[in-house]
């Protein structure tokens, strides 16, 4: 059996907590699951097999990822900050990952070209430390949200990313990731970067299907179920 290629997070969806938000009912949960779906499209056209392992839990999302043995796990997320000012496109990788690195450059790289948000570059961390030692439960209770990324790249067994395009925080990029044609963006970065370490290329817009004329084909019909009858009989269907 081929092995699935991508593993999609939609970042905080299906989870207790939104993430960060820019107002109540306006967070990270609310639009990642969007995002993933377009992702989703652009990888199927590309040929690329995928599995969703949006689930409820961090440990159910760990399972699903390596119960899957997919070559790559991808959570997309969006970034938060108290300063409303506080903008751009980073990844996140697990440190000493060469593969998790090199995915997160391909990403990061189609994120700052593609959307022209500043480049806060690809980040990496195996916890939290103070003057070297390990802070890790204190660390834990100060960054939660950093906390959680470590965590989850540290237990998936492939190269991990996470990936924040935007600030969900900022103005101008919030009123990007609100909008279906901003968050198309996004996701057309995101899948370029996947493609891009995959060493696949951006699949060409599929053509619209073709329309046809149904005053030619028997504009007499009212019945919608006889129009459909007489198409498909037309394209050989039947
Ligand atoms: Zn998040």
């Amino acid at each position: 059996m081929a092995r699935i290629k991508t593993t999609l997070v939609a970042g905080h969806a299906k989870r207790k907590g939104p993430g960060a938000c820019y107002k109540r009912g306006y967070c990270e949960a609310h639009f990642t699951p969007d995002v993933v779906e377009r992702i989703k499209m652009i990888l199927h056209q590309a040929g690329v097999s995928y599995r969703d392992c949006t689930k409820s839990s961090l440990g159910a999302i760990v399972a699903c990822a390596n119960y899957g043995e997919s070559e790559i796990f991808v959570s997309v997320h969006f970034n938060g900050f108290t300063l409303k000012s506080a903008c751009g496109s980073e990844v996140w990788y697990y440190p000493g990952s060469k593969n998790g690195k090199r995915l997160a450059g391909c990403i990061q790289k189609q994120l700052v070209n593609r959307l022209k948000t500043r480049n806060r570059g690809i980040k990496c961390k195996k916890g939290f430390y103070v003057l070297g030692i390990p802070i890790g439960k204190i660390g834990q209770l100060l960054f939660p949200r950093t906390a959680e990324k470590i965590e989850a790249m540290s237990r998936t067994k492939m190269p991990a990313v996470i990936v924040e395009p935007m600030f969900i925080t900022n103005p101008v990029e919030a009123s990007r990731i609100f909008s279906p044609a901003g968050r198309q963006q996004i996701a057309e970065a995101i899948a370029a970067g996947i493609l891009d370490y995959f060493k696949i290329r951006y699949p060409a817009p599929t053509p619209a299907p073709p329309k046809y004329n149904l005053d030619m084909l028997g504009g007499w019909l009212s019945n919608h179920e006889d129009r459909i009858n007489l198409i498909e009989k037309k394209l050989g269907l039947k």
